[in-house]
């Protein structure tokens, strides 16, 4: 499965805790962010990570484009509902998009830790039939 991450500067800390956590489920599969996510994230726990642009520099849309092209199997988007910046990505393309390709998503990791642990029983390997490259 291809698990794409992002997380908005107050939530990185999080997300690393969060990838920290699930390292060894996470490293079974093929991990995608946006550029200072993933940074943080291999930095932190050694997981390779194919970085996509930072956010602020449309790495968000090249993930929601991936997605878009049904090659992304779960969202991880750890959002700041209340203090986001500016240009931080706002998140409603990627959710959008998640929503016409009926993509898993968690924008929290309390949903987070039901869909990786969902991921774990083999409650998304119907993803399979639509991405067998994933
Ligand atoms: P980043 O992108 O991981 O490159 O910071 C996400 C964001 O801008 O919130």
């Amino acid at each position: 499965m291809t698990i794409a991450l992002v997380a908005h500067d107050t939530k990185k800390e999080l997300m690393v805790q969060f990838c920290t956590a699930y390292c060894q489920i996470l490293g079974q599969h093929h991990l995608l962010a946006t550029g200072t996510t993933g940074k943080f994230v291999t930095d932190a726990t050694g997981l390779p990570i194919q970085r996509c642009l930072p956010g602020a520099h449309g790495g968000d849309q090249q993930i929601a484009a991936r997605i878009a092209c049904d090659e992304v199997d779960m969202l991880l988007f750890f959002r700041d509902p209340i203090s986001a910046k500016p240009m931080e990505p706002n998140g409603m393309n990627l959710l959008r998009i998640c929503d016409v390709h009926n993509i898993p998503v968690a924008t929290n990791i309390a949903t987070a830790e039901v869909l990786i642990h969902g991921l774990e029983h083999g409650d998304l390997d119907w993803r399979n039939i639509l991405n067998p490259r994933g």
